[in-house]
């Protein structure tokens, strides 16, 4: 049986508002699939045990400047590990905190520079105003699969993201990056990092559904085209929510 390995890393301390929900998105739409899926998860500690580069998809959750302070060392000395696994083409999927982090730094909400891994070129300053945040649902447009896509999210973020070259998507409801941004998240191939929490992947199974598609197809070196699973229930949520947050032209907030 075809198998998917992903390495959830610090599913302890990074979780916020379903975010571990995702692992388990990818995990039933690959059982319902006939495939099996063998989830790892790191925690502090473990880098030198961990192959990074034996997993299919990489991921980290969201979390407050507290617990990303506390890894940041952990995951910094991971870094040629976790590179050499990007540049293998294993997928990286980061939200939120996860997200800030393989940038060059974030500057947290008390003005201190948290190091990232610098895969990427963006980096993250948060207000030392507390209260100055993005928070709400999100809605972004972005490529999936060939066709223009809707991401439904929920946004909780005081760091501001610059210097963004491939965002994620264009913003249609809510801030993204930063506050009343056009763009959201980063993307490249084999990355998605974005600000969407939710979790993302349950609320998009499209989304879902291009990740997977994205591993399985490495892995068998050819392109491999999945099974349609019954997603009715999720895409009348879908509708809802959408109806609910744009107009009939898309508005901005
Ligand atoms: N602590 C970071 C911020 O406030 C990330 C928050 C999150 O992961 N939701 O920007």
């Amino acid at each position: 049986m075809k198998t998917l390995r992903i390495l959830h890393m610090y599913p302890n301390m990074l979780d916020l508002y379903g975010d571990s929900g995702n692992m388990e998105i990818i995990a039933y739409r690959l059982r319902m699939r006939g495939y099996a899926c063998i989830k790892d998860s790191y925690t502090i500690g473990d880098g030198e045990k961990t192959d990074f580069s034996s997993y299919d998809l990489i991921y980290l959750g969201g979390g407050a400047d507290f617990e990303q302070q506390l890894l940041a060392d952990d995951l910094l000395s991971c870094r040629d590990k976790i590179k050499a696994a990007y540049d293998n083409g294993t997928f990286m999927l980061m939200i939120c905190g996860g997200y800030q982090l393989m940038g060059q730094y974030y500057k947290d909400s008390n003005g201190e520079k948290i190091p990232g891994l610098g895969l990427f070129d963006y980096y993250t300053v948060a207000s030392t105003n507390k209260r100055e945040r993005c928070i709400g649902n999100i809605v972004i447009e972005s490529e999936i699969g060939g066709e223009s896509y809707k991401i439904i999210g929920f946004e909780n973020h005081g760091g501001m993201t610059d210097n963004v070259s491939t965002p994620f998507g264009k913003v249609l409801f809510g801030n993204g990056n930063k506050f009343g941004s056009d763009t959201e998240g980063y993307r490249e191939k084999n990355v998605i990092c974005t600000y969407l929490h939710g979790p993302l992947l349950a609320k998009n199974p499209k989304l879902a559904d291009h990740i997977i598609g994205y591993c399985l197809s490495r892995q068998a070196g050819e392109a491999v085209s999945l099974k349609a699973l019954n997603d009715e229930l999720e895409e009348k949520c879908r509708e809802v929510m959408l109806g609910r947050l744009l107009t009939e032209t898309d508005r901005k907030r």
